[in-house]
This record gives structure tokens, C-alpha cells and sequence, in this order.
């Protein structure tokens, strides 16, 4: 930040945000009282879009509230999906996109800062302890489905703009806040409508939960069903049929040294080298049924759901699944003559990958030591949307948000009122490092 009192102008920000403490709180919990459920093909995020537009608007901005099929190519586009990952057709009426743009005063870099307002569902009501859909605070939490999946971290990037606007600072580039709909279940096409809409920007700060981790890199995934074909038969002559569900097992354990050899591959890029487990997959799902009669199952389907690096392509991770099943399997003549049927299930979700040493990482490491003088963790993120921005946007792209990845999509679902103050301390000084300061 060139020509400025930097330690002084830091303090102030920092200290601002502290004191807007209240005002953070009062809209994390508005915004996790609006159910904005993804439920494929519908969502209802409208009501939460429009009143992220009035709370923009009171402050001086002019938010614009987009409908995806107004967005001209959108379709067409190679990186819509219909069906997300659940393979259901997604329905988009009713559901607006939403940008505001902060003017900056030039000659600065700009930077779009983007999450998503719709959540999963709260499932088992049985097992909340407080009303999801409530925003109650117990104990400096601040409970509700979506607390840290993002409405905390989008809360706390308006938060952030408005007291770096409260305070008179212009920042050079532009601040560009985005929200989207249909993230959820492999969604895509919100961040999509966006990316295809415009504004562009020099970078973008993808708002998912990472504990306030710097992740300039960004996880994959994809459902893949593998169905293992036997031979029925009836119970008293069960010698005469081929049980699936003990060549299933076999299968099952050819992917779990498929997921050791894939960790192994995975600890030769920098951020993934240290991670337990680097590349995780999990079998979901194992399910056997007697498709053809008699009682010796005939059929037994397993549910993988995996992890891809961020240079790896559907095709890619298929050939080396097929692959390696073919040499694990080898020994058996029955697998050799009737192979395992491999099926992706909806959407490829790419990672993501942005080099340690670029700027962009160096600004946000540079605003978390500002903002709290330690060293800034870095990391991988878990899979999202940052895909689209990063690979069909082509901007640099970072992940960071409030809260640790565990409490998304699980029962009491919270943020605590210190990690949103920090998230919007970090947000808003890292905008002034990137943007630069007039
Ligand atoms: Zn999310």
C-alpha cells in the first residue's frame, strides 16, 4: 500500500471492524433466517438475493439482481450442466444472481469477491439443538444452516466493504461483490451466469469455509457408480451362480489401493504433500440385489465419490480407474470376462491451482500477517464453484472463509462471532493490499 501511513490506516481498519461488531452479527443472522434451500431442480434463494440487494443499496451501492436465463449464452456455454451431480435438471426461474460493483479511483487491480446463498438442507431436525433456520446465538456461536456455508463469509465481505467505505478509504481497482445461486449439488451454472455476464477482474476471492486458511489451490470431485455384474442363481444350487457381492469385495479393495496410489501421486504437488490423506475417496454406498431372480445376487453397485487434483480431467481420472481395476482384478477369470460397469454421476467439479509464489497469495499472506501478525496457514480448499472463475474465467483465484470445512452440511451448523470478525478484518485489508489505496 504505497503512499499511505500503512501501520496507522491498518490499525484503523482493523479496529472499525471490530467496532461493527454488532451490525456483522445482526446480518449473519438475517441472512440464515431466509431458507434458501437447494432443492433440485428449484431453489429459494430470491428472498435472501433481494435482501442482500436492499442492505447494498442502504449503503450506497447499486446492486443488480439477474435472472440465469436472461444470461445470453449460458447454455451453450462447455461448462453448463444441466443436472449438476444429482443429474436433475435445474430449474432457474426465481432464482437472481446478484452483483454490485465499488467503483475504484484506477489504476489499481480489481478483485471480485463471490459465495453462494443457497444451502443444503438441515436433514435430521432431530439432531439440531437450535432452529436452523433461526440464527440463534448461544455462547458466541451463531447457529443456522449455511452459517459458514458461506452466509457468514458473504456477511462478513459486505461487512468488510462497508467499513473500508464508512471510512472514507478508495481503493484504486474495483471491489466487486458477487453472490450466486445453485452451488450446492454441483450447481455451477450460478457461478457460471456470472463469469459469462461479467464484470472481469484481476483475481477473486472465493468465499468457502477453510478456517480462514489461504487456499490458492482447490479440490475436484466426482460420483462415480461401479456395478459389479455376477450370476443368480437359486439358493440350493448356489454353486451354479457367481455371488457379486463377494466380487465386490475385491473391487472394493482394488479402489481403496487405487486411493493409496493417488495420494501417492498427490504428494508430489507442494500444498497437498503434508495432508493425512491427500487425495481422499470414499465408498459411499454398497448395495446388492438379485436383478435376475434366485437368491445368489447377481448385482452389486458401489457409490464412490473421490477427490481430483486440480490438473486432472474426467477422462483422465476414468482411463486410470478402468486402468487399474483391469491389473487389480487380473487374476480372476470371471472379472476378466465380465468387467465391472464404471459410470461418472453428473458433474465433473475441476480443482482448482494457482502457483504458491503469486501475487494474489502474497497479498492475502500479506493482509493476514497485517491483520493478525502470524504466519498465514496455506492450504487446499475443498471442492466448489472456484472452478468455473479460475479455469473458465481465467482469473487467479484464492479460497478463504470463516469457519473449518467439518461444520458444513452437518447438524448445528455455526460460526463463531471471533471467526467472522476475523474473516472481515482479513477481507477488508487484503482488498486495500490487491485494489491499492488512492
Ligand atoms: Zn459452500
Amino acid at each position: 500500500m504505497p503512499g499511505v501511513d500503512t501501520d496507522r490506516t491498518v490499525e484503523t481498519v482493523l479496529r472499525t471492524v471490530a467496532d461493527h461488531c454488532d451490525d456483522l452479527v445482526a446480518l449473519t443472522q438475517s441472512l440464515l433466517r431466509f431458507p434458501s434451500v437447494n432443492r433440485p431442480p428449484n431453489g429459494d434463494e430470491r428472498a435472501v438475493q433481494e435482501f442482500l440487494a436492499r442492505s447494498l443499496r442502504a449503503s450506497g451501492l447499486s446492486p443488480e439482481l439477474f435472472c440465469l436465463d436472461d444470461v445470453m449464452g449460458l447454455k451453450a456455454h462447455p461448462a453448463y450442466h444441466a443436472g449438476g451431480s444429482v443429474e436433475i435438471p435445474r430449474d432457474y426461474r426465481d432464482r437472481p444472481n446478484l452483483s454490485a460493483v465499488w467503483r475504484g479511483q484506477g489504476g489499481g487491480r480489481s478483485l471480485i469477491i463471490t459465495g453462494h446463498v443457497d444451502v443444503v438442507p438441515p436433514g435430521d431436525l432431530e439432531q439440531w439443538q437450535y432452529d436452523p433456520w433461526g440464527g440463534e446465538i448461544a455462547d458466541s456461536r451463531i447457529y443456522g444452516r449455511g452459517a459458514i456455508d458461506d452466509k457468514g463469509g458473504v456477511a462478513a465481505a459486505l461487512v468488510a466493504m462497508t467499513c473500508l467505505r464508512k471510512l472514507g478509504i478508495l481503493l484504486r481497482g474495483d471491489l466487486i461483490l458477487q453472490t450466486f445461486v445453485d452451488e450446492e449439488y454441483g450447481g455451477g451454472n450460478g457461478a457460471l451466469a456470472h463469469v459469462i455476464r461479467g464484470p472481469r477482474a484481476d483475481a477473486v476471492l472465493m468465499l468457502e469455509p477453510t478456517g480462514l486458511v489461504i487456499c490458492p489451490a482447490t479440490y475436484g470431485c466426482q460420483s462415480i457408480h461401479i456395478v459389479v455384474h455376477g450370476r443368480g442363481a437359486h439358493p440350493i444350487e448356489r454353486w451354479k451362480g457367481v455371488d457379486a457381492i463377494g466380487l465386490a469385495f475385491d473391487v472394493y479393495n482394488a479402489i481403496l489401493s487405487l486411493e493409496a496410489q493417488r495420494c501417492e501421486q498427490a504428494r508430489c504437488l507442494p500444498l497437498f504433500r503434508d495432508l493425512p490423506v491427500p487425495l481422499p475417496l470414499t465408498v459411499r454406498r454398497f448395495e446388492a440385489r438379485t436383478v435376475g431372480g434366485g437368491s445368489v445376487p447377481d448385482w452389486c453397485e458401489l457409490q464412490v465419490w473421490t477427490t481430483v487434483l486440480p490438473n486432472e480431467t474426467q477422462a483422465s481420472l476414468l482411463s486410470q480407474l478402468e486402468r487399474h481395476l483391469e491389473q487389480e482384478l487380473a487374476i480372476s477369470a470371471w472379472l476378466r470376462e465380465h468387467p465391472p460397469t464404471i459410470r461418472p454421476i453428473g458433474r465433473f467439479l475441476e480443482g482448482t491451482w494457482l502457483s504458491p509464489g503469486h501475487d494474489l497469495v502474497r497479498s492475502a499472506q500479506t493482509a493476514y500477517r497485517r491483520a493478525f501478525g502470524s504466519e498465514p496457514p496455506v492450504g487446499v480448499g475443498t471442492s466448489g464453484d472456484g472452478f468455473i472463475y479460475a479455469n473458465y474465467g481465467h482469473m487467479p483465484l484464492l479460497e478463504v472463509g470463516p469457519g473449518p470445512i467439518h461444520r458444513a452440511h452437518a447438524p448445528n451448523e455455526y460460526v463463531t462471532v471471533d471467526e467472522l470478525v476475523a474473516a472481515a478484518q482479513l477481507i477488508a485489508l487484503f482488498a486495500m493490499e490487491w485494489c491499492g489505496i488512492a
